[in-house]
Parts: C-alpha cells; sequence; structure tokens
C-alpha cells in the first residue's frame, strides 16, 4: 500500500515524425488506498497514463512517485504495481491455477507457497471451482476475475485496472462492477481504473480525474465533480442523461437582471449568487440537469412555460423533451409520473441553486473565469 503521485507527467508520441502530445503535464496525487478513476473520452490519454506508472511506456518528462520511490527509471517488474487489462491476455493452453501463477513461478517461489497464495486470491476473487479449467471454458465475468487475480497475486502496492469491465455486457458489467468496489474495500491497495464510462467512474471510486486531449480537467469526489463541475466539458461529461447546456444572453429587464435565451422561449431571472458574476449584454453558456427542473402549475420567477416536444415514460421516471431552437433539446427527468403527449402546454420550475454558468470562450465555470482574469 502506498501513495502514487505524478509530477508533471508528459508524454510525446511520434506519429510519422510528427508529435503527439498524448499526456500534458499531468499532477495527480493517489492517497494510500485511494480508488481513483481515470474518466475521459477515447484517445484522451488514460492508458497512455496507466502504461507510464506501470512502465510498459517511457515517460517523455516529469516523475512518477510510490511512496517516496521515484519508480521513472525502474523495470515494471521491480515496480510493485499489478495490471489488468481489458483483453485479459491469459494463456489458452493453461489452466487458471497455472495462469495465476504463472508470475510467482517465473520468480522462483516455492511451489508450497505458490498453491498457499493461489488459493487464497482464487477464494478472495470467488474462482476456487474454476482452477482447473482452460481460459476457453470461462465467461467473460469468469476471464476478468482471474486476469485480476493474476494482477493480486503479487500482491502489489498500486493495482493498475484499464478499462477491465468494456467486454463485459449488461448484467454481468454490472455484477463485477459490485465485485470489483468490494474486493477494493477487502485489500485495501491504492487502485486507478481506467475507463470511459462516467457512471462506472462515478460508481467505484473515491476520486475520479477527468481528462481531455491529454489535460486534466478536474480531480474531485464523485458529488464535486457532479454538483460543481469545474468547466463545460467535465459539466457536460458527467451525469446521465447529460446536463442541459445552451447559449443565453443577460438582459436587463425593469431593472432586474435576466437570462435569455435568443428567440426569448426561455426567459428569468439571474439567480442571486451570479448577480456579481453576470454583465449585461454579455452572451454566456447555461447549465441544467433533467433532474433539476420540475413540472409545476404556479408562475414564479423560474418558471418557463412551453410546449411538449417528445414524452417518454420509463416506469420508474418520465422523460419530458422540449425543443429549444434548431440545435438544442431541453430534457426533464421526473419522478413523478406524468401523462403528457406532443404539444401538450407545460410549466417547468428551473431550480435556482442548480444552474451552472460557463464562460462562453473558454467553457470555465463563470466563478472561476473571473478568478483567473
Ligand atoms: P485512451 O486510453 O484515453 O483511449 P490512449 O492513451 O490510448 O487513449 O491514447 C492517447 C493518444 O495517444 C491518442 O491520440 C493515441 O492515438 C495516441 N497513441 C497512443 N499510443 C500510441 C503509440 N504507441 N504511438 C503513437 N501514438 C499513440
Ligand atoms: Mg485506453
Amino acid at each position: 500500500m502506498a501513495e502514487l503521485i505524478l509530477k508533471d507527467v508528459c508524454k510525446i508520441y511520434y506519429k510519422n515524425k510528427k508529435p503527439v502530445e498524448a499526456v500534458k503535464s499531468l499532477n495527480l496525487k493517489c492517497r494510500d488506498g485511494e480508488f481513483v478513476a481515470l474518466l475521459g473520452p477515447s484517445g484522451c490519454g488514460k492508458s497512455t497514463t496507466l502504461r507510464m506508472i506501470a512502465g510498459l511506456e517511457d515517460i517523455t518528462s516529469g516523475d512518477i512517485y510510490i511512496g517516496d520511490r521515484r519508480i521513472n527509471d525502474l523495470h515494471p517488474k521491480d515496480r510493485n504495481i499489478g495490471l489488468a487489462f481489458e483483453n485479459y491476455a491469459l494463456y489458452p493452453p493453461l489452466t487458471v491455477y497455472d495462469n495465476i501463477g504463472f508470475n510467482l513461478r517465473a520468480k522462483k517461489i516455492p511451489e508450497k507457497q505458490i498453491k498457499e497464495e493461489i488459493h487464497k486470491i482464487a477464494e478472495l476473487l470467488d474462482i476456487t471451482d474454476l482452477l482447473d479449467m482452460k481460459p476457453a471454458a470461462l465467461s467473460g465475468g469468469q476471464k476478468q476475475r482471474v486476469n485480476i487475480a493474476r494482477a493480486l497475486i503479487r500482491r502489489p502496492e498500486v493495482l493498475l485496472l484499464d478499462e477491465p469491465l468494456s467486454h463485459l455486457d449488461g448484467k454481468v458489467r454490472q455484477k463485477m462492477r459490485t465485485e470489483i468496489k468490494h474486493l477494493h474495500t477487502e485489500i485495501n491497495c491504492t487502485t486507478i481504473i481506467v475507463t470511459h464510462d462516467q457512471l462506472e467512474a462515478m460508481a467505484l471510486a473515491d476520486r475520479i480525474a477527468i481528462i481531455n486531449q491529454g489535460v486534466l480537467q478536474q480531480f474531485g469526489t464523485p458529488l464535486e465533480v457532479f454538483n460543481n463541475p469545474v468547466n463545460e466539458f467535465v459539466a457536460g461529461f458527467i451525469g446521465e442523461p447529460p446536463m442541459n447546456i445552451f447559449n443565453v444572453v443577460a438582459i436587463m429587464e425593469n431593472g432586474i437582471l435576466h437570462f435569455k435565451t435568443e428567440n426569448s422561449l426561455i426567459k428569468f431571472v439571474v439567480p442571486e449568487k451570479y448577480i456579481r458574476f453576470v454583465k449585461e449584454g454579455e452572451k454566456y453558456r447555461f447549465g441544467i440537469r433533467p433532474t433539476d427542473i420540475t413540472v409545476c402549475r404556479e408562475d414564479d420567477s423560474y418558471t418557463v412555460k412551453t410546449k411538449v416536444s417528445v414524452f417518454e415514460n420509463l416506469g420508474e421516471e418520465c422523460r419530458i423533451h422540449i425543443r429549444l431552437d434548431n440545435d438544442n433539446i431541453l430534457s426533464v427527468v421526473s419522478s413523478e409520473i406524468f401523462h403528457f403527449k406532443y404539444g401538450d402546454e407545460i410549466k417547468l420550475k428551473f431550480n435556482p441553486e442548480r444552474i451552472h454558468i460557463f464562460d462562453c470562450k473558454t467553457g470555465q465555470r463563470i466563478e472561476k473565469a473571473l478568478q483567473m482574469t
């Protein structure tokens, strides 16, 4: 168990002699025993980061530490790291038992001790019944468990998981997710999981590092990144269905500052907490989550009267979609079940406490954007 620290870590690949900056000055401090998710779209540099930590890829610049040990120049096998990738890469001719024991045998550990260790880890992952089987006979979930057992048998200080659930579908994926979380509480080893699935990151991690185009956007707990996204990218990436984000302009009406969409379909008073950041005549990116809009009957400063475009009843919740303009649909998710149809008039209330405002040019959360200038 140990802290894992990345200091200004960069990675430049050369593709046809042209540099590709896969990871740009990444700083990350994972606490001892912490479960961290690296989250971001495909190609943002997650696997590259993991591979640099594991020592499978050179670091262009920067430093990586496990505890107070700088590991930049250590051989992968000397880093005390366990690795499990998405493609299980189990040796097909070997049984599960021999697959798990492979690395211990390579270290010339006595056979009796290997046997004990394999049985201990197999019990932990609930794969004792599979030990005599060959990989081809296993289901996806079982293969992934063997894969993780193989990574854990070395008793690593740091466990790295690269999209371990991406090959699994539906229910198996859900189940395996719960098992990984449970496993982490048992072994309590500093763990980094790479995923492009925000829900997976939210469900598993103590903290999430959200990366876009090689740049760390935000590192925080699931609640922090959900409630207080630092920029429009994070706001749009976290949450399903995604946050509604559209253009508004600030106008003065009867001496009161209002936000309104260009076509005036939405217009209401600027919430108190934003008054000091918002300038009359300026354009902003306005964000609100579908669950932060409610269907209401009364009128107040935060209600909007509009018409239903699409209505979906999903049983435990219903979803109402409103066309704002050619490019934008406003979605509402309600746990109270309604029955609407196309064209029905509807009143919506936007929770003023849950509105997010971003700078049009930089995408930064407005409170932050102003702090930086
Ligand atoms: P992710 O895991 O987030 O999907 P990767 O870390 O695999 O992303 O890739 C990040 C970027 O680096 C991508 O633009 C990818 O094309 C590039 N890249 C990854 N591996 C190599 C490589 N071996 N050679 C050249 N470019 C690479
Ligand atoms: Mg990857």
